[in-house]
């Protein structure tokens, strides 16, 4: 890291324990929890204070699907500042980089979208689709349909909204969530309710708590269903192929709006422009943020399909939501120059076809390691389990205690190896690598996670 300037990283790290209040932190211990400082990301590698550089299997927060150091998208930024560095696109009033995205993302989006409003992230994301699908309904003269259906261990952010239609008890301890109105069901994890049945028929059972909470409520009351087509924060948790259309099956039967929400899955991280084609389904809405922009600059935006467009412009009124950055230029020109990105350099072929399935047969090899089960995904999304015990099938295996602290010496053997993978509880590690990684770097990170768990399993033993 030649031309990274010494950095006095110990007094940073005390001045940042003083003044910054971290995302997802505990504020008691703020003082002992020292941060990596992270300072340059340059492809699919960054670099810390300190000079050690290392693979970001996580692409910063599932984002920098194009990786860093984008010149051209920094060019682009830069020539829109001085160009126009914001207007809004309120009162009547837009600019072409506006003009320009919708039009980019109605070409690139299923055929049922021919519009986007546009927000700065994924939370507010969501928080437009909670008040546009109850808009639409009470504009269809059914304003009994209030309800959203969503699902524990959910992730759809941190706003009052997001946090609520999320499935997180952590979450909705604090601040009285959810909101009312929104209710949720189970997951479809095999590895959490498939004991004893094939993947398939679980993805039928899990789909069918949708049905059954739809007659609990009774059906004119419910708005929506929304679901992360894999979810991600939640651990990377793939349904199985049956679950998706059986969703569709029953959205359709019952009249309920189908939301989407891609912030992850979005922008080529399954191989495809959305999640929903690649697991076969179609919504009526779509979330993104994160990879539309691969994090250069926040934007975000919801997908409105036509039955819902054609609705609210058949029976007018105004629709009395909007952020001041709705749209804002700069991210919408970072937009731009990354979708050009992914089409001229055809990554989401590679995802789809190449890197990404070697991505996952180097995955799901990790199987063969003796702390590792359940490892797999799908494009460049994936997970593994630390098990103190391996049975015949992911139901017999023997999770470590709590106290064994498997989980955090893994992630710190692996990080010390040169690879930033994320923990969850469980002993759950995930990887959401940069859509640009080679076959040649996608060998080199699981080296390195192959020797981070060598170490992790000497010290457990
Ligand atoms: N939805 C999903 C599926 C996410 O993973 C996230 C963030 O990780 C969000 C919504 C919230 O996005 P943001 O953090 O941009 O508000």
């Amino acid at each position: 890291m030649s031309n990274i300037e010494q950095l006095p990283t110990t007094k940073l790290q005390h001045q940042d324990a003083n003044a910054h209040l971290h995302p997802f932190a505990d504020y008691r211990l703020k003082q002992q929890q020292i941060s990596q400082i992270i300072v340059k990301g340059d492809g699919v590698y960054v670099w810390d204070s300190e000079g050690h550089c290392m693979i970001d299997a996580m692409a910063g927060l599932w984002c920098t699907n194009v990786g860093y150091g984008r010149k051209s998208i920094a060019d682009a930024v830069h020539k829109q500042m001085l160009q126009l560095s914001f207007y809004n696109t309120f009162f009547h009033t837009t600019h072409l980089p506006a003009i320009e995205l919708a039009t980019k993302l109605v070409e690139i989006s299923p055929a049922q979208f021919n519009h986007v409003f546009f927000v700065g992230s994924g939370s507010e994301g969501n928080d437009t689709i909670v008040r546009l699908v109850r808009h639409y309904w009470n504009q269809k003269e059914q304003p009994g349909r209030q309800i959203i259906i969503s699902r524990q261990n959910a992730y759809h952010g941190s706003t009052m909204a997001g946090a609520s239609l999320g499935g997180w008890p952590s979450m909705h301890k604090q601040g009285g969530l959810p909101i009312p109105g929104i209710v949720h069901i189970g997951q479809p994890s095999y590895l959490e309710g498939g004991q004893g049945k094939s993947v398939e028929e679980f993805g039928l059972e899990a789909a069918s708590w949708l049905e059954n909470k739809i007659r609990e409520l009774g059906p004119e009351n419910v708005a929506a269903f929304i679901g992360e087509p894999v979810q991600g924060a939640g651990g990377v948790i793939v349904p199985p192929s049956t679950y998706w259309p059986e969703i569709q099956r029953i959205c359709d039967k019952y009249g309920i709006l189908l939301v989407a929400d891609e912030v992850i899955c979005g922008f080529g991280r399954l191989g495809t422009w959305f999640g929903c084609e690649a697991l076969g389904f179609r919504p009526d809405l779509i979330t993104f943020a994160k990879g539309v922009t691969s994090g250069y600059v926040p934007l975000g935006g919801v997908l409105v399909a036509d039955r819902i467009v054609d609705t609210l412009a058949e029976t007018g009124g105004e629709f009395n939501h909007g952020f001041t950055y709705s749209g804002h230029p700069i991210g919408c020109v970072a937009a731009l120059e990354n979708i050009r990105i992914l089409e001229q350099e055809n990554i989401l072929n590679q995802v789809k076809n190449e890197t990404g399935p070697y991505f996952q047969q180097k995955l799901t090899a990790l199987n063969a390691h003796p702390l590792v089960g359940n490892s797999g995904g799908i494009g460049f999304l994936g997970g593994f389990n630390l098990y103190k015990h391996k049975g015949s099938t992911v139901h017999d295996h023997i999770p470590f205690s709590t106290s064994d602290n498997a989980g955090n010496l893994a992630r710190a053997n692996i990080l010390a190896s040169g690879v930033i993978v994320r923990l969850m509880p469980g002993d759950r590690l995930l990887m959401s690598p940069p859509l640009t990684l080679t076959r040649k770097e996608i060998d080199d990170t699981f080296n390195k996670i192959t020797q981070g768990l060598d170490k992790t399993y000497e010290q457990l033993k």
